[in-house]
C-alpha cells in the first residue's frame, strides 16, 4: 500500500466516534481470525481445559477416551466404552464451526452490549445466525452448578413482564409495544417471577420460577438441593419461604418491607436486592426479552456479574470454554419452537 492511502485512512480512522473505532477493531480482529494458526491455538486451548475439568465421552460421559487420528486436520478420539468417535468440538456449542475464533469475537461483541444486526456486520455473519449461537452458548452456560450454601442466605423474588417477542402468529391479543405496562396492578399471571438467592460468598442461584406468585414447591426445586441445616435463611415476608425453611430446618428471618431492614445488625436481603437492581438495568438494554429465553439471560447476566463486567481476554475466553463443558443439543428450529417453561 502506498503511505498516502494508509495516510488517508488514519484520517479518516481519526474522524469516527469512539463506538465506531471500538466496531472497527472487532472488524479487523475478525478479518484476522480466519488465520488457521490462531483457530488452532485457540482449540488446543480449548481441549486443555477440557482435560483438566477430566474430559469425557459426548455420548456416553464415559471417561476412557483415547486419540483416534486426525480428520481434516483435527483431533479425533474414540470412545472404549461405546466406540464412538468425536472431535474436541462434538456437542458443544461449537460442533461443526469453521471458524471457532470468531466465537471469541462475537462474545466480544456480546460482552460489549452490541446489537446482533451491528454484530452481524462485522462478523460477516447473518444476524439469524448470531441470534442462534448466542442461544447456544447461553443454554450452555445455564446448565453451569454451583457448590451447597454457606452460611446466611438471602432469598427475593423479582419479576419481569410476561413476553413472547419474536413469536410469529400471536392473534388472541396485539404484540405489546416493546417495554410494555402490565394490565393489573400488583403481582399476577401477566408477570414472570424469578427466583434469586445468594449466600455471603456470593454463590448465587438466579432462574425462572413461573408466573405469578412463588410456591414453597418451586422453591424447594430451585434451591433445595443447595441448603442443609446450617444454613439461615433471609426471605421477605412471603410465606413460601416460610414453609420451605420450617421443612428445611432453617432459621429464618423475615423481612417485612413496613418493617426495619436490617435485624438483629447481620440479618437481610440487601445482596440479593442489589443483584435485583444490577440485573434489571442491564436487561433494559434488551428493551425486553421472550420470557421463554429469559433463563438464558439470567446464567448470561450471572457469570458477567460475577466477572465485574470486566471485558477481559480472559473473561472472553472463560465464557466460551465453559460453554464447551456442557452439552447442546439446541438446533435453530429447536429453540425457535420452544415454550416457555416453569420451574
Ligand atoms: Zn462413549
Amino acid at each position: 500500500m502506498d503511505g498516502t492511502l494508509f495516510g488517508s485512512i488514519i484520517e479518516l480512522i481519526s474522524r469516527l466516534s469512539y463506538d465506531e473505532t471500538e466496531r472497527l477493531v472487532l472488524k479487523i480482529q475478525n478479518m484476522q481470525s480466519n488465520s488457521t494458526q490462531g483457530n488452532a491455538r485457540l482449540i488446543s486451548e480449548l481441549r486443555e481445559k477440557k482435560f483438566s475439568e477430566g474430559f469425557t465421552c459426548p455420548h456416553c460421559r464415559g471417561s476412557h477416551v483415547v486419540r483416534f487420528g486426525k480428520f481434516k486436520g483435527r483431533q479425533r478420539y474414540r470412545c472404549k466404552d461405546c466406540s464412538k468417535t468425536f472431535s474436541d468440538l462434538t456437542a458443544t456449542p461449537l460442533a461443526r464451526t469453521r471458524y471457532p475464533n470468531k466465537w471469541i469475537h462475537f462474545i466480544d461483541c456480546m460482552l460489549q452490549g452490541l446489537p446482533l444486526r451491528k454484530s452481524a456486520e462485522i462478523l460477516d455473519v447473518s444476524h439469524v445466525t448470531l441470534f442462534y449461537w448466542r442461544h447456544k452458548l447461553l443454554t450452555a452456560l445455564r446448565q453451569m452448578d454451583i457448590p451447597s450454601f454457606k452460611g446466611i442466605l438471602e432469598a427475593d423474588e423479582t419479576y419481569f413482564l410476561y413476553s413472547e417477542k419474536g413469536k410469529r402468529g400471536i392473534t388472541y391479543r396485539k404484540p405489546r409495544k416493546r417495554g410494555g405496562v402490565a394490565k393489573f396492578r400488583g403481582i399476577s399471571h401477566e408477570q414472570v417471577c424469578v427466583l434469586v438467592a445468594r449466600d455471603h460468598d456470593k454463590n448465587t442461584v438466579s432462574k425462572v420460577s413461573c408466573r405469578g406468585r412463588i410456591s414453597k414447591k418451586q422453591v424447594d426445586k430451585l434451591i433445595g438441593s443447595k441448603v442443609s441445616e446450617s444454613n439461615i435463611l433471609c426471605s421477605d415476608a412471603w410465606r413460601s419461604y416460610s414453609i420451605f425453611a420450617r421443612e428445611n430446618g432453617l432459621e429464618h428471618y423475615r423481612i417485612k418491607s413496613t418493617e426495619e431492614h436490617v435485624k438483629k445488625g447481620i440479618y437481610h436481603i440487601q445482596n440479593v436486592n442489589s443483584f435485583h437492581k444490577r440485573l434489571k438495568d442491564w436487561m433494559e438494554h434488551f428493551c425486553g426479552v421472550a420470557s421463554k429465553y429469559l433463563d438464558n439471560y439470567l446464567a448470561w447476566f450471572k457469570f458477567l456479574d460475577a466477572k465485574g463486567f470486566e471485558k477481559t481476554q480472559a473473561n472472553l475466553k472463560e465464557m466460551l470454554f465453559t460453554a464447551c463443558l456442557f452439552r447442546v443439543r439446541e438446533t435453530y428450529k429447536s429453540l425457535r419452537l420452544s415454550e416457555f417453561r416453569v420451574a
